[in-house]
Order: C-alpha cells, then sequence, then structure tokens
C-alpha cells in the first residue's frame, strides 16, 4: 500500500494528516492547506465513472488513501454528492454548454463543498465521542453559509457559526442564512466579506480561545470543500472529451477562486481541461493581477453579483502554491472585470432572445462567452446559483421573478433571524467565549 499524502500550509508549516487537514480548515501558521503534490491520473482511469460521485471516487481517491477515511469515501461521495450537475447545451452557439451546479439543497455550487466537507467532519467526530462540541466558523459572501448550514444543521456535536456582511447579501439568500435555528446562528456583521473572512481567519489563529472552545472553519479556505469541487471538472471535461475528443475550455465565475482553483488543480491532475477563464465582476484584484500589475488585494466593491464581493481571494496563496513563478502562473489563466451594466444587460439579452435566465455571476461569465469568437471549440460556463435566490436584482429587469426551486421555498417559508455585531475580531471573540458560558451551562 501507498504511503498516505501528507498536507503542508501554503506558508511553509507541514506536515499535516488528511484528516487534520480536513478539521483544522486553516493551517496553524495562517495559511492554507494544499497536498505535497498534486496526483495525476489518466483519462482511462474513469472509464467506470458516470455520475458525479462515482468521479469523485475515482479523482480523491489518492488524496484519501492510507487516511481512516479512505474506506468510507465512496459513501462519503455518494450520500453528499447525491445531485444532479448537468452539462446543457446552449443552444444560440456551436459546442457551448452552460455546467448547472444549483441542482442542491441551497441552490448554488456551494453545496458540492458544504455537504462532502459535512460528510468528512460527521464521520471523523463520531470515531472521537468524547470531544467537546465543534464549532464550525463560517465567513460568507452569501451562499457558503446557507450550504454548510443546510449540511450540518442537526449534526450531533456541532455548532455552526455564519458570520455575513449586513445588507451585502440578496434578501432571499439572507433569509436562508438566518432560517436555520438550532445548533445553526447566524450573525451579520457591519462591514464586507473581507472583514467576516479575516474575523474568522484570527478566531483560527488564537490558541486561547480554542482552547476553551474547539474550531474549525467551513469556508472554501478548507480542504475538504475545495477538493470535491474538481468533480464536476472532471465529469464535464470527460464528457466533452467522450463526445468532441478535445479539451473542454471553462469560463468560470470567480470571487474567492474556491472555484476556479479547483478546475486549475482537475486540469494539473490530468483531466483533459483546455483554457480556463476567470469571469470576475467590478473586483479587479484577479484581472489587474492577470493583465501585469503585482499582486495587491483591494478593497471591496458591493455589485449584483455579491457572492463574488470580494477584494482579497484567498486561494490566490493556493493558486500561487500551485505555479510559484508570476511569469508562469499567469500563463495558466486568464481573467477580465465585468460590471454591473453588463450584468444587466446580459442578463436581459439572453432572457428576452434565448428564455434563459441566469443570476448575476453566472451572467458574468456569459458575458465573457459572448465576447469570444465563434471558433467552435467546446466552451463550458459554469453556472454557480439558481437565479431565483437573487429576484430582487431579476425581477425589475425582466418582469418576472423565475420559479422557486422546491428547497429554496421550504426555506424561504420558514422565519428567520440574525444578531447584529461589529466588523471586529475582539468582538467575535467575545461572542463566543460568552456562547460557551451559555453552552456549557445549557
Ligand atoms: C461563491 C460564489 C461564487 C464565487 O465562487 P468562489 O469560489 O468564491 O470564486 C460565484 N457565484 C456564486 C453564486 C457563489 O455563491
Amino acid at each position: 500500500m501507498s504511503e498516505p499524502l501528507l498536507f503542508h500550509s501554503t506558508r511553509g508549516a507541514g506536515s499535516a494528516t488528511l484528516e487534520q487537514a480536513i478539521s483544522a480548515g486553516l493551517a496553524p501558521d495562517g495559511g492554507l492547506y494544499v497536498p505535497e503534490a498534486l496526483p495525476r491520473l489518466s483519462i482511462d482511469a474513469f472509464a467506470d465513472a458516470g455520475t458525479l460521485a462515482e468521479v469523485a471516487a475515482v479523482l480523491l481517491q489518492p488524496f484519501f488513501a492510507g487516511s481512516s477515511l479512505a474506506g468510507a469515501l465512496p459513501a462519503i461521495c455518494a450520500e453528499s454528492l447525491s445531485f444532479d450537475t448537468p452539462l446543457k447545451p446552449l443552444g444560440q452557439r456551436a459546442n457551448a454548454y452552460v455546467l448547472e451546479l444549483f441542482h442542491g439543497p441551497t441552490a448554488a455550487f456551494k453545496d458540492v463543498g458544504a455537504r462532502f466537507l459535512a460528510a468528512c467532519l460527521a464521520r471523523q467526530l463520531r470515531g472521537e465521542s468524547s470531544q467537546p462540541l465543534l464549532t464550525i466558523l463560517v465567513a460568507t459572501s452569501g451562499d457558503t453559509g446557507a450550504a454548510v448550514a443546510a449540511a450540518l444543521h442537526q449534526q450531533p456535536g456541532i455548532q455552526v457559526v455564519i458570520l455575513y456582511p449586513d445588507g451585502r447579501v440578496s434578501p432571499r439568500q439572507a433569509h436562508q442564512l438566518g432560517c436555520f435555528g438550532d445548533n445553526v446562528q447566524a450573525l451579520r456583521v457591519d462591514g464586507t466579506f473581507d472583514d467576516c473572512q479575516r474575523m474568522v481567519k484570527a478566531m483560527l489563529g488564537d490558541t486561547e480561545l480554542q482552547a476553551q472552545r474547539p474550531l474549525s472553519s467551513a469556508n472554501s479556505i478548507s480542504l475538504g470543500r475545495l477538493l470535491p469541487q474538481m468533480s464536476y471538472y472532471a465529469q464535464a471535461s470527460l464528457a466533452i472529451w467522450r463526445t468532441h475528443g478535445t479539451e473542454a475550455n471553462f469560463i468560470v465565475p470567480t470571487g474567492n477562486l474556491g472555484n476556479a482553483l479547483a478546475c486549475v488543480w482537475a486540469r494539473e491532475m490530468g483531466l483533459p481541461i483546455g483554457s480556463i477563464h476567470l469571469a470576475c465582476n467590478a473586483n479587479t484584484t484577479l484581472p489587474d493581477y492577470f493583465a501585469g500589475a503585482d499582486y495587491a488585494a483591494h478593497r471591496t466593491i458591493a455589485t449584483l453579483a455579491n457572492a463574488m464581493d470580494v477584494g482579497a481571494p484567498s486561494n490566490f496563496e493556493r493558486l500561487r502554491w500551485t505555479f510559484p513563478y508570476d511569469n508562469e502562473l499567469r500563463g495558466q489563466l486568464t481573467a477580465s472585470s465585468v460590471n454591473d451594466a453588463t450584468i444587466r444587460e446580459t442578463i436581459t439579452r439572453h432572457a428576452k432572445a434565448h428564455d434563459n435566465v441566469f443570476c448575476p455571476h453566472t451572467a458574468t461569465a456569459m458575458h465573457v462567452l459572448d465576447n469570444l469568437p465563434d471558433d467552435g471549440l467546446p466552451r463550458v460556463v459554469t453556472a454557480t446559483a439558481h437565479p431565483a435566490k437573487f429576484e430582487t436584482v431579476l425581477e425589475p429587469l425582466l418582469g418576472f421573478s423565475p420559479d422557486v426551486p422546491g428547497p429554496l421555498a421550504a426555506m424561504l417559508y420558514r422565519s428567520a433571524s440574525a444578531e447584529a455585531i461589529a466588523a471586529d475580531e475582539s468582538a467575535l471573540k467575545e461572542w463566543l467565549l460568552r456562547e460557551t458560558v451559555e453552552l456549557s451551562r445549557a
């Protein structure tokens, strides 16, 4: 049997096992966990894999081999990746497809990573019944929080605390975040997503706090979310390889860079993926870097594609680890910025001309596709959320609201609440310590 793969931090600290990397979220030095090296697989390895869960089990096996979760991997995949991620032809353009990632319980692609991580954590905790309550902190730009909450709601031994930027998520996203109750609490932060992310990272790095209250995170910085996201890129690229005999070229709506990084890693692992384009909103940190500027995080700008309102994309550290030299990295990806006016125009045009309704995030990628020459290359736009989550954007443009998928409708029917908190690390720490006292009394 081969040695298990080890994981180390993008900032140098090593070496963690898969189990440690998954349960810790962030590495002890504040970096993000990466494998020692990305495994490579041949396309033939996927000959018998059809469903998303089957593809994931083959793809992730080298990461799990030798770990205590290895035997459970097929079951983890089957139970967490149990919804469709269909690749649909776009119709109006030859060889163009939409990869719909919003058929999970909370109607955004975040369900893939959140459910997979939850299935791993649940198994790890089951093995350690005497452990104290584990608190999962989640900073969300809108969709992650609900996906993690849905995946961990009423899970014994786990508490979920969601931080979201107050007033910067769509009303339906806010409702989803606050509707769970039980072991899930929502905090609305008087700040931006980057503030939420900074607060979570500060708590994870606070050993004094951790001694009183074991913490983990479920952000896209968590390896347990990033790894399964490679699966839909693998499945889609294999389908295109089988029909067209060529590589698939992806356009990915991008914010914190978790989704697109999964596509990059899938390509590094040997899947038939050609070009990868990052479609960003008016937050230009990544487009500026890929245009040749030194990497510099920007202040976050609020846009219609709010789940991509990120000025300091966390996963850039992992991208840098993958391609350490700027010249090399800039050759791997392209990126562009799409403003709100163009998002509105793209949504309206596709709805009117083609009867296709896209969410504002997906619209950024659709705009990029619309502006590419019609060269017949297979191209895939990643559709990251169901348009019904953003009816306050779509309704004024289209004059109607998209139909709400069943699970989302059920969440909107429940009541919702969230507690206000300042965009400040010490406020969050105090809140968590106060909560700990109350939990121990309960
Ligand atoms: C999170 C999210 C994105 C951005 O994904 P990243 O992994 O942060 O780049 C895009 N669209 C939607 C709908 C999202 O929820």
